[in-house]
């Protein structure tokens, strides 16, 4: 028989992770051991029995195997939320790549010796018959502090410390001297931090579901009592009510005593979204957040694990909250590129969260207006349930979508930023008093070249994907590394107009001061977002009236509601079509039904420009038509054809070191590796960024149509790392189904 070894850990906290103990496991519990599993192990010198996790198990061992000790037994009558946590990680690690410590820190919390927040009172505690009498004592021997306290406390019973010594000026001495007499005691009580006042008063105006809502909800209802656990896919344009079922799944999942996590990228996680579900939840409701301090953030996990609250919203983090009892993950807006975990290990929170309701018995309702190509394509296969909302809540209009071509606006001698036909609108809402987006769709752009005059995009004859410009004067695509010197002039129609694209929210806000010198205007990006909470001051500006015009990166998208607003442009779609990945087309289409769902939000219809050099683009058109089915299919036709994702499945190998004669040699013997699976591979190629603070970078594309494949070939690859010391000198990632180019 074969031996096993077991990294155990005793003391499972974040903290403690990265001592890990290696233990021999009996032959007679080879059969039984599992990651996660309690153990009692004999520990420390004395040998002293000790509970504590399997956090790994292995064949070898890298100490004196005579003096690794042996396990003792297996716990099983306890099965805690630990068991659960380890269990998931291990999964997190076999699946994205990753220590085992890495995917433990990511699940859980960073349990810091916060101190517990507490507020002091002093109570009475001589019966009120006496007090009387010692109140005239105190007078009568002119202790008038002793007897201010007394006085007060004999009103109320109960005073806060800060009373006491403020409003009463009590000396802390006074305070002393009259509880060693027996007259009151000094308690202490903790409280848990509050995320923030939601106005979490119930309020009973209940809204009755429509016939589609209510339709899924039955369903949902059905399956769960059944406890035949989905994964739903619920896609329905912005306003047709997705949130009211997601309100009415979770009130199902608490009627059975179960709780329910709710995912929102963070961006979106505004007053108004935590408002909605603290008036249906009242203060069994709680929030986590990126501005919470971690004080406030561990005080939100204990409430969850002690059965205070039932519902948790937050961000991707928020998925690891211990509920003990969890029924249903909701992940709102499901697309964003957010839930992906942009530091190893990169898991997905989608992927994560079905894993997750998978191990514990819950359901998992993904919402979007405009689903993720994964999604979809689960649900068109039937892995996930698909659930449409095909209208609005409300009555409101659709707005009305121009596309404009640039290369005619060039044509007609117009060089400005702003089409004909978008000036003349913008002059139009400002002549009229009412508000303009405008929108610069820069995520993931990446210096692609183009052609001014007729549109040509400089793309990679083996990709599909634009190239992206470089200082050296040349032209590289970020997947196979093919390149080319850059060109004078354009190959398709000759014309001189022939550069990278450059266009920032800067240049926008100066231009418009130039063309509309009365117009007021506001501007939103990186640079006037730093500070805190200046995200929220400019647009409560913006909706309070205080500018006419609100210039922005996609950040302006999400979120708020501006019933003034009745014209969105869009000034350069291409910026984000040509983005170096094959997810730009995907990315286009969302930003673009996004920005149009900006018009025309109150009573007043809206319209949209949309500016661009390919105005033939199915990502453009579709979005112009708000007609998603449209775009998965052309979408999904071209990932079939290039061998994209979700078709097939991709694993990037990043790596990244000082000495570049090394990582070329360590990247190629590693595509041989991969070549020897039979796994298609391309490159090694250099990085977006060939090189950052001295460090070099290169990656490798493997692809394959199945993704356990894939991780077999990630496992064969950590094994060859481990085995030639790989990690000493350079920097070694995974990354599957990437969401952004390297
Ligand atoms: P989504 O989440 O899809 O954007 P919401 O759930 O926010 O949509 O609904 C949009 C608006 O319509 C909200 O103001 C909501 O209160 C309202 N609404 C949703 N469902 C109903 C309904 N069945 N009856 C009346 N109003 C509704
Ligand atoms: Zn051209
Ligand atoms: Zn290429």
């Amino acid at each position: 028989m074969e031996k096993l070894y077991a990294d155990i850990i005793i003391n499972i906290s974040h903290e403690a992770l990265d001592k890990v103990f290696a233990y021999k496991v009996p032959f007679s519990l080879i059969q039984d051991i599992r990651v996660g599993q309690q153990v009692v192990v004999p520990f420390g010198r004395s040998n002293k029995e000790q509970t504590g996790y399997v956090v790994n198990l292995s064949r070898t061992v890298n100490y004196d195997e005579s003096k690794v000790k042996e396990i003792i037994r297996i716990e099983t009558d306890h099965v805690g939320v630990e068991a659960k946590m380890i269990e998931l990680a291990a999964w997190i690690r076999e699946n994205y790549g990753s220590t085992m410590i890495q995917a433990l820190k990511t699940v859980l919390p960073v349990q810091e010796k916060v101190a517990r927040k507490a507020r002091k009172y002093i109570e009475l505690t001589m019966d009120a018959v006496h007090g009387p009498a010692m109140l005239e004592e105190y007078f009568s021997k002119h202790y008038v502090a002793k007897a201010r306290l007394l006085a007060a406390l004999l009103d109320h019973h109960k005073i806060s410390w800060e009373m006491a010594s403020k409003d009463l000026k009590i000396s802390k001495s006074t305070v002393d001297s009259m509880e060693k007499e027996g007259i009151l005691h000094v308690v202490t009580e903790y409280y848990y931090r509050s995320p923030g006042q939601f106005n979490a008063a119930y309020s009973q105006t209940e809204i009755t579901l429509n016939e589609q809502q209510q339709e899924l909800i039955d369903e949902f209802r059905e399956d769960f009592l059944k406890k035949n656990y989905k994964t739903y896919l619920l896609h329905g344009i912005t306003g047709s009510g997705k949130t009211e079922v997601y309100l009415a799944a979770i009130e199902e999942v608490i009627k059975k005593g179960k709780q329910a996590i709710v995912l929102i990228p963070e961006i979106a996680l505004t007053y108004q979204t935590v408002t909605r579900f603290t008036k249906r939840f009242g203060d069994r409701v709680s929030i986590l957040n990126s501005r919470l301090s971690k004080g406030e953030k561990y005080d939100q996990w204990l409430r969850a694990k002690r059965g205070d609250i039932d519902v948790i919203i937050g961000p991707r983090s928020a998925l690891f909250v211990p509920f003990p009892n969890l029924g249903l993950i909701v992940i709102d807006e499901e697309h964003e590129g957010s839930y992906k975990s942009e530091q190893t290990p990169k898991y997905h929170a989608r992927e994560v969260a079905i894993k997750k309701a998978q191990m514990e018995g819950a359901s998992v309702i993904l919402g979007s207006a405009t689903p993720s190509m994964d999604s979809y394509k689960h649900a068109q296969d039937g892995t996930y349930r698909l659930w449409e909302l095909t209208k609005r809540a409300k009555e409101a209009v659709l707005p009305k979508v121009y596309i404009e071509d640039l290369r005619e606006e060039l044509k007609a001698g117009n060089r400005s930023m702003f089409s004909r036909r978008l000036r003349d609108l913008i002059q139009d809402r400002l002549d009229k008093g009412e508000q303009i987006m405008l929108f610069l769709n820069r995520r993931g752009y990446a210096g692609f070249v183009s052609c001014r005059s007729c549109g040509h995009v400089m793309e990679c004859p083996h990709c599909d994907i634009s190239m992206t410009y470089h200082r050296d004067g040349r032209l590289r695509c970020h997947y196979c590394g093919y390149e080319q010197p850059m060109l004078k002039v354009c190959p398709e129609c000759g014309s001189p107009y022939i550069g990278t694209f450059g266009l920032g929210t800067q240049k926008v806000e100066a231009a418009l001061y130039k063309e509309f010198p009365q117009a007021r205007v506001l501007r939103m990006d990186m640079d006037t977002t730093k500070r805190k909470n200046s995200h929220e001051k400019i647009l409560s500006a913006f909706s309070d009236g205080e500018a006419d015009i609100l210039v922005g990166t996609q950040m302006i998208v999400k979120g708020h509601d501006f019933a003034n607003v009745t014209l969105v442009g869009v000034l350069a779609a291409d910026l984000s079509l040509h983005a170096n990945d094959y997810r730009a087309g995907e990315r286009t289409f969302q930003l673009l039904t996004q920005a149009a769902g900006r018009a025309g939000r109150g009573s007043k219809p809206g319209e949209v420009v949309i500016q661009t050099y390919s105005p033939d683009h199915y990502s453009i058109q579709t979005a112009a038509r708000q007609d998603y089915h449209a775009f998965y299919n052309e979408e999904i036709a071209y990932r079939t054809m290039m061998k994209y994702p979700p078709v097939w499945q991709m694993l990037v190998v990043f790596a990244s070191g000082e000495d570049k004669a090394w990582l070329d040699k360590v990247m190629d013997a590693m595509a041989e590796v991969a070549k020897h699976m039979d796994l298609m591979v391309i490159g090694p190629s250099e990085a977006g960024f060939g090189k950052i603070n001295d460090q070099y970078r290169k990656v490798i594309y493997i692809k394959n149509k199945d993704y356990e494949i894939l991780v077999k070939a990630k496992n064969r690859l950590e094994q060859w790392i481990d085995l030639n010391n790989i990690r000493k000198k350079l920097l070694v990632n995974f990354d599957f189904n990437p969401m952004n180019s390297y």
